[in-house]
């Protein structure tokens, strides 16, 4: 292995790539990665010289808080290719600000920017080929944050690991999702860890997320803790309402997670003179806006999917069928978006991110 030191990181290349092997055209989400990984300890109240290793697993003591106390947070960001065999990434600055925003809650050091950015695209670098153009074809980029200290004490972590790894994906065009609104169950709450990527968040929706499945739905719509009254979140993604031509999304908060895709479907769908509407949406609306016929769209946002819409929704006892216009929003801002993504369309608000 040819061991080199640039930029004050240490790479180890593969011997030789695992590339060959693997199917492109049948990829599940998420099981497959590419040859390196990106890593970086934080000890003796700093970040240790950075390293690129072969892709591999990592030896780690059990008593490591991580398995004990949860405090992890990630990042999940896409990289594209051009026709021109270009790579890029979308917004990645933002990605960069919210793992420290989630780290700095969870009483985790931030990263520095000089190590995330070099540490990224040496990585896309070495790893290009595994970035495979044509629509909906990305890398999925996966950053995060461990508490790595050896020790079992109910407190911060004095020692933690920092990696990226990439893992292959491919357009999913997944059938419409049914959902059930949270009576019961809450994802966050005021004062909590609901905008930060904190792993448990994920954990937390597992099992409401699995008793609604076992009745046929697929995602929990997320409600406020305090009365379930609105309308807050779709599974693990922002959630977004067309009312006849408005479109409508609830403000970020403690409680709500501060989504790209969520930002950057605001901003498109102003760049096309749509009404949005940033406000606290009531259940009680939307139930009337189904029944009336107001209620043209639900969907989720999010970097995996970029859209999902929402077939129907449940409340109690009560399911109403969201019926789509032919023309959806939701459609058209999935198209415009991934035109920025995939360099195809102008990129008038400085988005996409040259590797
Ligand atoms: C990551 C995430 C989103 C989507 O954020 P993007 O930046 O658009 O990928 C939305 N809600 C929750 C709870 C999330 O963890």
């Amino acid at each position: 292995m040819s061991n080199t030191i640039v930029n004050e990181m240490k790479i180890v290349k593969a011997e030789s790539s695992k590339i060959q092997d693997v199917d492109f055209d049948n990829i599940d989400f998420g099981r497959v990665f590419t040859d390196h990984m990106f890593s970086c300890d934080f000890k003796d109240g700093k970040w240790q010289t950075p390293e690129i290793t072969p892709y591999q697993p990592l030896t780690i003591d059990p008593s490591a808080r991580v398995f004990h106390y949860g405090q992890a947070v990630f990042e999940g960001m896409k990289a594209f290719k051009d026709d021109k065999d270009a790579v890029w990434l979308f917004r990645p600055e933002d990605n960069f600000n919210r793992i420290n925003i989630s780290a700095k809650r969870l009483a985790m050091p931030e990263f520095p920017k000089e190590y995330f950015f070099n540490g990224l695209e040496t990585l896309l670098k070495l790893d290009k080929e595994w970035v495979k153009k044509g629509d909906g074809n990305a890398l999925y980029i996966r950053p995060f944050i461990i508490a790595s200290e050896p020790a079992i004490s109910a407190s911060p972590a004095e020692e933690y690991k920092f990696m990226i790894i990439c893992s292959p994906v491919k357009a999913y065009y997944k059938d419409k999702i049914k959902v059930v609104i949270a009576e019961k169950y809450s994802r966050s709450a005021d004062g909590g860890v609901g905008f930060a990527k904190a792993a448990g968040n994920y954990a937390a929706q597992f099992y409401p997320t699995k008793l609604v499945q076992e009745t046929g739905f697929h995602q929990v719509i997320w409600t406020d803790a305090n009365t379930h009254e609105y309308l807050e979140e779709a599974g693990t993604m922002n959630i977004f309402f067309r009312i006849n031509d408005k479109l409508v999304t609830a403000p970020t908060s403690d409680r709500i997670l501060d989504g790209i895709t969520r930002k950057s479907i605001i901003q498109i769908a102003k760049d096309n003179n749509i009404e949005v509407d940033i406000r606290p949406v009531t259940v009680k609306e939307i139930k009337e806006a189904a029944k009336d016929g107001s209620l043209k769209e639900i969907f989720g946002s999010g970097t995996a999917a970029v859209v999902s819409p929402i077939s129907a929704f449940k409340h109690g006892e009560e399911v109403f069928d969201v019926v789509e216009p032919e023309n959806t929003y939701h459609g058209m801002f999935k198209r415009q978006l991934m035109d920025i993504q995939y360099n195809i369309a102008e990129d008038k608000h400085g988005w996409r991110y040259k590797i």
